[in-house]
């Protein structure tokens, strides 16, 4: 499947000068969804990794890393962002263009020691999965990989994070 031509171009938002990837038609397509699984699938098998948990970041990284989950036979751990989840969370904030965002995942949502890979739509700068890699570094998890559907390379956002395997889809 061509992603990129089903994948829209939303230029100027949410602001001035951004191209806004907007993935809901390719969400929309009947096979999109299984598509994107089965290209993380495909990624991830060459890459010959154990993989315990898929950590979803919200609230995108949720519709793509939970069908991949259950592809795998691993848990899904949700990222949230502030006051969304009910027990004790660890806690990260990192910088944006303008201000500061927050995440959080449960404390105990992830065992010691369990392999873990990082699941979004886009890297654009880097910071929310650089910031997610903290969080899963806290939980005591190790963080085997990374996927993304969308990288924007002329960002380098993955210059941000930590020295493991990138897997993505569809680059701009
Ligand atoms: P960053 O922390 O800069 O890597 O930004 C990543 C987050 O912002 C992801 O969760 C994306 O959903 C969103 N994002 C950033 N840039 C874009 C873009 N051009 N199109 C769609 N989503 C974007």
């Amino acid at each position: 499947m061509d992603f990129k031509s089903i994948i829209r171009d939303i230029p100027d938002f949410p602001q001035e000068g951004i191209i806004f990837r907007d993935i809901t038609p390719l969400l929309a397509h009947p096979q999109g969804l299984t598509a994107i699984i089965q290209g993380f699938q495909t990624k991830f098998a060459e890459l010959n990794i154990d993989i315990d948990a898929v950590i979803g970041i919200e609230s995108r990284g949720f519709i793509l890393g939970a069908p991949l989950a259950m592809q795998l036979g691993a848990s899904f751990i949700p990222v949230r962002k502030p006051k969304k989840l009910p027990s004790a969370v660890f806690r990260v904030e990192y910088a944006l263009e303008y201000g500061t965002d927050t995440l959080e995942i449960h404390q105990d949502a992830i065992g010691a020691g369990k392999r873990v890979i990082i699941i979004d739509d886009v890297i654009a700068t880097g910071g929310t999965a650089a910031a997610t890699a903290k969080l899963v570094g806290q939980t005591g998890a190790k963080l085997v990989g990374y996927g993304f559907l969308i990288e924007l390379d002329f960002l380098n956002g993955r210059k941000a994070l930590p020295e493991v395997p990138i897997v993505s889809l569809v680059n701009y």
